[in-house]
């Protein structure tokens, strides 16, 4: 939202004559723009790199209304926000809210495991025969 208040006072700036502050503004704005362009495409090599290690295609699993990660036989992570993972295929950590979880993105609230969407289909780490879901490229 920022960006455009800064983008009508440049306008402003540039109707008024102020050629020059209108300029100094508008190189802000790029140099802003690269510095996002970079952390963006770090995050997005981040993020490559940890599906690379956790080969989501292959050990995410849906139970108890929420999806689940696995990194090795015994270890499971999550739960993952239902739906940030079904409308944009985001696996999205949820955050402990009492006693329920928060999702940091969309802001669902889940007040429990056994309340959350779908049904209970039992414990995680025996329930590997629920739908895969790839993530989106
Ligand atoms: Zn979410």
């Amino acid at each position: 939202m920022q960006i455009f208040h800064k983008i009508k006072e440049i306008s402003d700036l540039f109707e008024a004559g102020n050629n020059e502050q209108a300029r100094h503004l508008l190189r802000e704005i790029l140099s802003n723009y690269v510095a996002l362009h970079d952390e963006t495409e770090r995050q997005h090599l981040r993020i490559e790199t940890m599906e690379k290690i956790l080969e989501p295609e292959n050990n995410l699993f849906y139970a108890q209304g929420f999806f689940w990660l696995t990194s090795d036989a015994k270890k499971v992570h999550g739960p993952f926000c239902p739906k940030c993972m079904n409308t944009e295929g985001d696996l999205i950590l949820l955050e402990k809210e009492g006693h329920g979880f928060l999702c940091p993105y969309c802001n669902s609230r889940y007040p429990s495991l056994r309340e959350a969407v779908g049904a209970p289909t039992g414990s995680p780490q025996t329930t590997h025969q629920a739908h895969i879901i790839q993530f989106n490229q």
